[in-house]
């Protein structure tokens, strides 16, 4: 195979063969293609897409470009979930621990900022020496000790994912469908889950910008999964604003703590209970997904998810004194109030540019060699549908640097859109789909 001819394949509009797409992704991952040529392909793939059956071979390629998982040995049944992607969507820090809590066993992927969108491993390593980079063998052992492990790709488990998701992420080919739906179910394939709870988001900040788009991401990763045997369900939730008030990697940790603990955005605990909920249920934990709901409700009130939270950080080498007194996590040079240009009522937010403003500050990346910096990003404290007052004060910036302060300034506000009527308020979930049925 020469990897100009499928390019041009591609580029052209054609559909590549099983062999084509395996061959790629193997040499791929073995360092055999360079980087431009991926990109030129994933951007061929961007611009003209995959059918059904090239995406599940990309899928199933991706998850077996390592090793894949058996975890039986160490948890009779393992759940899973993984968000699409959205911004301030540091669900992962509280639905986790607290499904652990409950004794249903958690082993996961995660991946780092891809675009305009956050990454939990970014997140988590706001602590002080947590790391990512586990062995099978310390995944399991991990597993079996506390119930919760959370890795990134190595060159064991989906490799390949863990190239091109780099590569993605710098050169605009993040929001295709079959892109997504092959990164996100070869993670979750490779990582031996039984039962997956998929978080896909809708809107602004989504990199599905409508139900429609996001209710066929679904579907395909519903199917995939349920091919492969495992079950699914998928959550379509909504990103026209962001997921409670923080965005950046250390606030977004504080505020995932404050939720831990109790207190934290309503929104983002809702959205958290009812993923969370899915995906006790999905274990078998409780006889339906409102009853699951309760008891996760029970473990946050008595502290057990909080404890199981401070178990993952110091078990992959983090600071538990950072789980105990949020304020010894990375804090920014500067906080500086943002203000309302207008008066009256939030009606849109342009919640991909309120990513993006996330990242110019310095926490994601524009290349792949960027060093992300754990304390900037913003805490936006209003709502679409919340009334305000011209220049009033609707959050506050943290950035390191006097220029990136002064554009945040300046960009967070442009991103909202004030109307003088009133706005109803947007619900979190918009539809399941159900794949164990
Ligand atoms: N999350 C992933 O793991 N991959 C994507 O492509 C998007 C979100």
């Amino acid at each position: 195979m020469r990897m100009v001819d499928v390019i041009a394949r591609k580029r052209d509009g054609e559909e590549l063969s099983s062999e084509e797409i395996a061959e790629f992704i193997h040499d791929y991952t073995a360092g055999a293609i360079p980087d431009y040529q991926a990109a030129a392909l994933l951007m061929a793939i961007y611009l003209r897409g995959m059918n059904r059956r090239e995406t599940v071979d990309l899928t199933l390629a991706m998850a077996h470009s390592g090793e894949t998982l058996d975890l039986h040995d160490v948890a009779p049944f393992i759940v899973d979930k993984h968000s699409s992607g959205g911004v301030g969507d540091k669900t992962s820090l509280v639905v986790l621990p607290l499904v652990a809590a409950l004794g249903v066993p958690v082993g996961k992927m995660s991946g780092r900022g891809l675009g305009s969108s956050g990454g939990t491993l970014d997140k988590m390593e706001s602590f002080a020496g947590w790391s990512s980079a586990l062995s099978l063998a310390q995944f399991k052992r991990q597993l079996a000790a506390i119930g919760l492990v959370l890795a990134g790709q190595t060159n064991d488990l989906a490799p390949a994912d863990g190239k091109l998701y780099a590569l993605r992420d710098v050169t605009a080919t993040v929001s295709n469908r079959s892109l997504i739906a092959a990164s996100i179910m070869s993670k979750k394939l490779a990582a031996g889950a039984d039962a997956i709870v998929l978080d896909v988001k809708m809107g602004s900040g989504a990199f599905m910008p409508t139900l429609e788009a996001a209710e066929d991401l679904a579907r395909l990763m519903v199917d995939i999964g349920q091919d492969a045997g495992r079950r699914v369900v998928a959550l379509i939730s909504d990103m026209n604003q962001p997921l409670g008030h923080a965005v950046g990697n250390a606030l977004e940790v504080k505020e995932a703590l404050a939720t831990l603990g109790g207190g934290g955005p309503q929104d983002f605990w809702e959205h958290c209970r009812t993923v969370a909920g899915m995906m006790v249920w999905l274990a078998g934990a409780a006889p339906t997904p409102d009853a699951a709901q309760a008891l996760v409700a029970a473990a946050r009130a008595d502290g057990r998810g909080l404890a199981k939270f401070r178990q993952l950080v110091v078990a992959q080498g983090g600071d538990g004194r950072q789980v105990d007194d949020p304020g010894l996590l990375p804090q920014a040079r500067y906080v500086e109030p943002i203000e309302a240009r207008a008066g009256g009522y939030v009606a849109a937010m342009d919640t991909a540019e309120l990513g993006w403003v996330c990242v110019r500050c310095g926490g994601g990346r524009l290349l792949k060699t960027d060093v992300v910096d754990p304390a900037v990003g913003f805490v936006l404290m209003v709502k679409i549908g919340d009334r305000v007052a011209p220049g009033q004060v609707i959050g506050e910036i943290h950035a390191d640097d006097d220029l990136t302060l002064q554009a945040a300034q300046r960009d967070i506000p442009a991103a909202l859109t004030i109307v003088p009527e009133p706005v109803a308020r947007l619900p979190l979930f918009y539809e399941t789909i159900d794949g164990t049925q």
